[in-house]
């Protein structure tokens, strides 16, 4: 399935048979600042995040996460520095990848409808940004 990569999209092609995905949206939305969460999208350019030394979404394992902060990613899109698309680029495919996973595992599982009523719920029900999949 190409060109789709919201996470509800995400749902929907895998209940059409799609088993794969390829999208340029994750890169694209990070290379604009956005960074996906459990709770939805945010911009990390937003001038909260100024000073906020904690990682850019909590209880993410992928490289960004694990290695800088919100704040440096912040002063990276300020400064028009490129290593900022490309971490903020890692995070979103990483995030996309863990949802792909957790996808099958909740097919494997038997789980599929409680997984996808708690991941878009969460996504998509305006709760507090900046965590990971629970
Ligand atoms: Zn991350």
């Amino acid at each position: 399935l190409l060109g789709l990569s919201e996470p509800d999209d995400i749902f929907a092609g895998v209940e059409a048979g799609a088993d794969t995905f390829d999208c340029v949206n994750p890169s694209r939305i990070g290379r604009n600042g956005g960074l996906y969460g459990r709770y939805g999208r945010f911009n990390l350019t937003r001038s909260e995040f100024k000073r906020d030394f904690a990682a850019p979404v909590a209880d993410c394992s992928c490289y960004t996460c694990q290695n800088y902060s919100i704040a440096y990613l912040h002063h990276l899109f300020k400064a028009k520095e490129m290593l900022g698309f490309t971490l903020a680029t890692i995070h979103n495919e990483y995030f996309t990848v863990q949802l792909v996973r957790g996808i099958r595992q909740s097919i494997i599982e038997g789980d599929y409808p409680e997984y996808k009523q708690r991941v878009l719920g969460d996504f998509y029900g305006g709760q507090p940004l900046r965590s990971h999949w629970g």
